[in-house]
């Protein structure tokens, strides 16, 4: 675990599984259909259970690129913002998409008044985005938002595995670099 302060938010990297982070907003790695599919969004709606589905069903969608907050079922997270991340080699633009999905989620939590958010490494599971690429994205858009007014005071990105881990770790050193 590595934890640095952007301004006067903690940023935290952590190895583990979302479902068992304790923050009032979980970013959920969801699909445009907002149907609900396997990694993060299997794993979240498991947690969560039938009402998450539902309560999507009637949102009906959320484009690429966007996010949109539903209720957090029976986890114990306030809110779930499900964020549509781009697939690799499939949308035009990826980097522009990808940054616009983090940006979502700080938007919502802005307008929620959320104190605490846990992300997991957007798009890089079925979506395919290259790891090293995609923690650069979610890494600079972070920290571009945390250095403007924001009731966030954690941030954590939870990474599933070891290597997706070590290249977030990395990624952050480069940016914070004097
Ligand atoms: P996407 O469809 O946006 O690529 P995935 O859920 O397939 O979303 O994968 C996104 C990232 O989340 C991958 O790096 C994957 O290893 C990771 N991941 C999968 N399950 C979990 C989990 N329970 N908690 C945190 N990260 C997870």
């Amino acid at each position: 675990m590595l934890t640095k302060t952007i301004n006067k938010t903690a940023l935290t990297l952590l190895q583990g599984n979302i479902v068992e982070v304790e923050a009032e907003a979980i970013v959920n790695a969801a699909n445009s259909g907002l149907t609900g599919g396997g990694g993060v969004d299997g794993a979240i709606h498991r947690a969560a259970g039938p009402a998450l589905k539902q309560e999507c069903q009637r949102i009906g969608g959320c484009p690429t690129g966007s996010a949109v907050a539903t209720s957090a079922g029976y986890m114990r997270a306030r809110y779930i913002f499900h964020a549509v991340g781009p697939v690799y080699g499939h949308h035009p633009n990826p980097e522009a998409l990808l940054k616009s999905a983090y940006q979502a989620c700080f938007a919502l939590a802005k307008q929620y008044h959320v104190k605490s958010i846990a992300f997991p490494s957007l798009s890089t599971g079925a979506y395919r985005y290259p790891l090293p690429e995609a923690a650069l994205i979610a890494l600079r858009t972070t920290i571009e938002q945390l250095q403007q007014p924001t009731s966030l005071e954690h941030v954590q990105f939870v990474l599933f595995d070891q290597r997706a881990y070590a290249i977030f770790e990395r990624t952050l050193h480069n940016l914070l670099q004097p």
